[in-house]
């Protein structure tokens, strides 16, 4: 499981008294003193390659945004036993909210999650024989400079795979990812959890190839795209495919390994949309479909705290350190 899934484990650490130097140098890294916090180093240090990539080029308001992303963290100490050991909580800290700064795709992914998380259990209370399928659909590569006309021309398509008469899913949940080939040309991808009445499993069953024809169908193409569908086991629910559902649309290794690319892609994906929930399950977790408003989660919920510490963003370094704000 990776790192995104940050709520499998309770991290704690004891508090030791700050240094007395004050010295950056010396003070405790973030890394060093909460283990689920890890990823915040590595998120940040890409978005200042992104914020690189922006700069002097037609985005750099971006690049002054993602720059000031998330430079100071506030966390709350929570105490979790008697014996004084504590976990951190995000309090507060400042979003630039650009689109694919990676401090920010992290965290928008890690809200719609926990959404997921929260509602699906009620979906498969109020329909507990109802199956779930992961599909994935694709086409062929495209340049990065077609990507935009290419992505309208698969949510098109998938509009139409939902109408036909085989098509078995009642609700869905679909995201678009895009990666990098070696190539430079774009690979957009379509990853779709769906729901689908019991019966499908019986008479409307539809084999993989059987997939593979439907879609091509709904793209209008002459070649077989690829075409993948996986059944989600009887006894599992649907919460073991979200994190492959509701991740990044863009890895931010691909993010930051060619600058013209990522610009042209910035272009390219402007204003389009991520996550789009269809079927039944509109009704349930419509938000998935919005930007969350807020991006600190539900370490922000009130509990007792015992103080805060504030960890600053140490360019250099590449950590965030402990800092008197
Ligand atoms: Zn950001």
């Amino acid at each position: 499981m990776s790192e995104e899934n940050s709520d499998a484990g309770l991290f704690v650490f004891s508090l030791s008294p700050p240094t007395e130097s004050g010295q950056d140098t010396d003070a405790p890294a973030l890394s060093d003193l909460s283990e689920r916090d890890k990823p915040w180093d590595k998120h940040k240090y890409n978005s200042d390659r992104v914020s690189d990539h922006y700069a002097e080029s037609r985005y750099h308001k971006y690049s002054q945004r993602t720059k000031s992303c998330a430079e100071l963290l506030d966390f709350r100490l929570v105490p979790v036993a008697s014996d004084g050991e504590y976990k951190l909580k995000l309090a507060a800290a400042r979003f630039c909210r650009v689109r694919h700064c990676p401090i920010c795709q992290w965290r928008r992914s890690l809200m719609w999650k926990a959404k997921a998380y929260q509602v699906l259990p009620k979906v498969v209370q109020d329909y507990p024989k109802h199956r779930w399928l992961f599909l994935t659909l694709t086409l062929r590569n495209c340049p990065v400079a077609e990507l935009r006309q290419t992505l309208d021309h698969m949510n098109k398509s998938f509009i139409r795979l939902t109408k036909l008469k085989d098509f078995p899913g009642v609700g869905w949940i679909k995201s678009v990812e895009v990666t990098r080939g070696k190539d430079g040309n774009a690979h957009p991808h379509i990853h779709c959890l769906l729901m689908v009445a019991p019966s499908y499993f019986g008479v409307n069953y539809l084999s993989q190839e059987r997939w593979v024809e439907l879609w091509q169908k709904s793209l209008r193409i002459d070649y077989k795209p690829q075409t993948h569908v996986r059944a989600i086991a009887k006894y599992h629910d649907p919460m073991v495919i979200v994190p492959e559902i509701l991740k990044y649309q863009v890895k931010e290794s691909d993010l930051v390994a060619n600058r013209e690319w990522f610009l042209e892609l910035t272009q390219q994906l402007h204003k389009t949309r991520a996550v789009a929930v269809g079927g039944v399950l509109r009704e349930y977790m419509r938000e998935l479909e919005q930007e969350p408003e807020d991006l600190v989660g539900e370490d922000n919920q009130g509990e007792v705290d015992e103080g805060h510490l504030f960890f600053g963003w140490k360019r250099q370094q590449k950590k965030y350190k402990l800092v008197d704000p």
